[in-house]
């Protein structure tokens, strides 16, 4: 992994799940957020909120011309502009049109009320390490140095199956 390659995890589960997550693609793009890579789609389980619609997911690479703080803010932007709810009638870890955190930004650790690098629960989320991988097989939590290899292999029981390669943008 370069250093400076941010990794951002895309989820949705309302509505047309793959078109979401193309417009949010493309959004990133439009804001110069350069997708370098997309992982494959996976359709997985909800985590935290069983009784919801499963996810579609998938994990990009992005080139970091930005500060962590400015990409948060331009996530959050295309969050809202992508039709998610006020964050105040939002039910945590509930459905969502879109949601895309920041799970890596180079080797960056942030630990700040809005902003935690690498993303607090993605050690734990197979969601997330299974297409993180696909995209880089060597990567490790820059924080603690374990290899998310070996986290995800103690993941077993959430299940996540691979439905379809990248997405492709118009
Ligand atoms: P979740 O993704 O856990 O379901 P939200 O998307 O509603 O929840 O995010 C809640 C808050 O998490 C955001 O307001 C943001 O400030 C904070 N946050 C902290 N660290 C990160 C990160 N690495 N990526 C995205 N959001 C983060
Ligand atoms: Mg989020």
């Amino acid at each position: 992994m370069g250093l400076q390659d941010a990794y951002l995890s895309l989820g949705s589960n309302l509505g047309d799940r793959q078109a979401n997550l193309r417009s949010a693609l493309n959004a990133l793009n439009r804001e110069r957020v350069h997708v370098a890579a997309s992982s494959s789609v996976y359709e997985t389980e909800p985590q935290g909120l069983p009784d919801q619609p499963w996810f579609l997911n998938i994990v990009v690479r992005t080139r970091a011309e930005f500060s962590p703080v400015q990409l948060l803010r331009i996530i959050q932007r295309i969050e809202r502009q992508l039709g998610r709810e006020h964050p105040r009638r939002r039910v945590p870890q509930g459905p969502r049109l879109i949601d895309i955190d920041i799970l890596l930004f180079g080797s960056t650790i942030v630990r700040k009320p809005t902003l935690t690098l690498p993303h607090p629960r993605m050690a734990n989320r197979r969601f997330v390490l299974e297409p993180l991988l696909e995209l880089d097989a060597d990567a490790a939590d820059p924080a603690t140095g374990a290899r998310f290899d070996l986290l995800l292999s103690g993941l077993q029981d959430q299940q996540v199956r691979r439905i379809g390669g990248p997405l492709t943008l118009e």
